[in-house]
Formats: structure tokens, C-alpha cells, sequence
């Protein structure tokens, strides 16, 4: 009787959850997908379900899903996803892609105007096409606009708060704020931001000669294929790199290159890159990355913190 009783309360409050999650998705636009294997939306190839994963239409979509969920109570979780180590049993609550919101609009003065989930290097193409130096330094990081703002994505070349001059952000409450650059306190791999969802961003770039711009471009991504595993599923750097040093290189010293857990692999072309060789989950990843920390601490008294970014449930 009382096992038939707590059964009920469970259904029960599955199907309240599944009615708040039908509710926060009502009447959008975009795409709408329910229980959505997240592998499917990593670099990683990695990643339990989503309860639900939306494809906003356009800003005004965002603003819609936002308030919706806002009103039910339910997390959102944004996403580009090639930062991310999502856990096998996925992420509840709402996930938003960008995917759909592409627009790049120049400006005057040399500005481009991108939308949240522009990839870097469309991005790119456009500011050689338009002889717009500046982004250079960003060769080969696949991440979105958005991702790279939040993230103040970089490279030894520079990073993203070189060229942001202002983030346009959804808040959770759905109203849509211009950030400038200056009220942003960018750090290593970390901006600062209100909370929300990020739909675009100004970037400050200035004229150039098309060829220089280029050529900078195809060396930077030369250099990344010889010494980055681009072929295999990944998530870029997984460790931050430790002052005045570099994470791969004390990876690598501590004689980890091809340790691996199931097929979670350090890559043996650079140290600082976990592959997934085939069918990796997130257990193994964490536990690869558990053994790396370890055996570098032990060999060397250095922490490593980590750069990718850790969500969902285990
Ligand atoms: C092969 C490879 C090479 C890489 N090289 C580099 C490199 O050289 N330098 C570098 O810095 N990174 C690199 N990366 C990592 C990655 O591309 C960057 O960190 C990028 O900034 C992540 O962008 P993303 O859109 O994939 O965001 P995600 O990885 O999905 O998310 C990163 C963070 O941003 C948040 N976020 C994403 N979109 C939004 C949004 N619209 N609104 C609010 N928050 C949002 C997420 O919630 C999360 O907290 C590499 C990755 C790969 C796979």
C-alpha cells in the first residue's frame, strides 16, 4: 500500500515535470526537442539527454523561452559545445542552442554585429572577405560567438576581449541588456557578465590588407594540425595552463601522453587534449582526468585547474 502510494507521488510528479517543460517550450518558433542526446551537440561526441533542447528561432524566440521557463521554474543551460564535458546522465532542464541565430551585420567604423551562435571561424571567413583584421588570433577555435565571449576564448595570439566592444544578453526575466566591454571584467578563459543568455556581440575590427589577414590565418591553422589531434572527438584544452607554464607540457613531462580509461585517451600529439577514441563517456573522461591530476601533482607539486567546462548529472 505505502510502496503503491510513493510510486503514484513519483508519476506524479514526473508528469508535473514533463508539463512545466512542455509549458516553457509552448509556442516557440524554433526547433523543440525532447530528451535530446547531448553526444549529439558535443565536440566531445559525449553527453547524456537533455530533458529538452531548443533552437530558439531568433532573439525575440530567446526572450520568449527565457520568460516561459523563468515562469515554471525551470534551469536554462546555453550552449555552443566545444567546451563541454557534459555527464552521462545529461542535464535537466531546458537547453538552448544558438544554432539558428547566424546574422553577421557590419556596422560602421569597422564593427560586425554577430549573432550568439556564429561559429568562429564563419566569423573569420567574413572579416577576411571584408579585409577586416582582428580576429586572427582565433584560427581554429571552432566555439560560437557566444561561447568564446563567455568563455574570453584565447589563443597566444590574443583573446576575445581584444575585439568585444559590447555582449547583448537576454536576462533570465526576458529583458534584453547592451553590455559594453568596459563594464565586463574579462579574465583568463572567464568573463564576467550578467546572468543570461548571451544573443550576440559587437566586435571592434579595423581595416586591413586581405592577404596579410589571410595568411596569418592559414599559418595559425597549419600550426594547429600539426600539433593538435583535430581528427578525433574533443573539447580543446581540458586543463587551464598553470602560470608561466603550459599544461600540456607538464602533462606531458609527468609521462602521460596515450594514458587512458576505456577510450578516454590523453592524446600523445598534445598533452593537454583528451580524445575520445570511440565511445567515451563522461565517467571515463573524469576518471582519466582524475589519474592526470594525480600523477602530476605527484610529480611536480603543480595543480591543474580545469578549462573545460563540467555540467550536467552523473
Ligand atoms: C579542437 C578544439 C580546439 C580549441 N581551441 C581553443 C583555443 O585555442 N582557445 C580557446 O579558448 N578555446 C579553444 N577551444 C574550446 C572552445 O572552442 C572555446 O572555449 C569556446 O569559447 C567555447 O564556445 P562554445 O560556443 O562551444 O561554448 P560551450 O563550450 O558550449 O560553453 C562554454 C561556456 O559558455 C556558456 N555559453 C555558451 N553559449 C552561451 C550563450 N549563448 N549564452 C550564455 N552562455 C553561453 C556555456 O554555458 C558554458 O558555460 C577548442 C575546442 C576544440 C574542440
Amino acid at each position: 500500500m505505502v510502496r503503491r502510494r510513493k510510486t503514484n507521488v513519483a508519476a506524479s510528479r514526473g508528469t508535473d515535470r514533463q508539463d512545466r517543460l512542455r509549458s516553457a517550450v509552448a509556442g516557440l518558433r524554433g526547433a523543440v526537442r525532447f530528451n535530446a542526446p547531448l553526444k549529439e551537440y558535443t565536440s566531445f561526441h559525449i553527453g547524456g539527454p537533455a530533458d529538452v533542447l531548443v533552437e530558439p528561432a531568433d532573439t525575440e524566440d530567446i526572450i520568449q523561452l527565457v520568460r516561459q521557463a523563468h515562469a515554471q521554474k525551470l534551469p536554462i543551460f546555453a550552449l555552443g559545445g566545444t567546451n563541454l564535458l557534459v555527464r552521462d546522465k545529461g542535464i535537466r532542464g531546458v537547453v538552448v542552442s544558438l544554432a539558428k541565430l547566424r546574422a553577421i551585420k557590419e556596422e560602421a567604423g569597422s564593427v560586425l554585429y554577430a549573432e550568439g551562435g556564429v561559429g568562429m571561424p564563419t566569423l573569420i571567413g567574413y572579416a577576411i572577405r571584408r579585409s577586416l583584421a582582428g580576429l586572427e588570433w582565433a584560427a581554429g577555435i571552432p566555439g560560437t560567438v557566444a561561447g568564446c565571449v563567455v568563455m574570453n576564448a584565447g589563443t597566444r595570439l590574443g583573446e576575445m576581449k581584444d575585439a568585444v566592444k559590447a555582449v547583448r544578453i537576454v536576462t533570465p526575466t526576458g529583458a534584453v541588456v547592451d553590455c559594453a566591454a568596459h563594464d565586463i571584467v574579462f579574465s583568463y578563459r572567464r568573463a564576467q557578465l550578467p546572468e543570461g543568455i548571451v544573443a550576440g556581440a559587437w566586435l571592434q575590427l579595423k581595416p586591413g590588407v586581405r592577404s596579410d589577414i589571410e595568411k596569418v590565418v592559414k599559418d595559425y591553422l597549419r600550426y594547429r594540425r600539426d600539433t593538435q589531434p583535430l581528427a578525433l572527438p574533443s573539447a580543446g584544452c581540458v586543463f587551464k595552463n598553470p602560470p608561466n607554464d603550459s599544461a600540456g607540457r607538464v602533462v606531458e613531462a609527468a609521462g602521460l601522453k596515450g594514458a587512458h580509461v576505456g577510450d578516454a585517451e590523453v592524446s600523445d600529439k598534445h598533452a593537454n587534449f583528451i580524445v575520445n577514441q570511440g565511445h567515451a563517456s563522461a565517467k571515463d573522461v573524469l576518471a582519466l582526468i582524475k589519474k592526470v591530476r594525480a600523477q602530476v601533482a605527484r610529480k611536480t607539486g603543480i595543480k591543474l585547474e580545469l578549462e573545460l567546462k563540467l555540467v550536467g548529472q552523473a
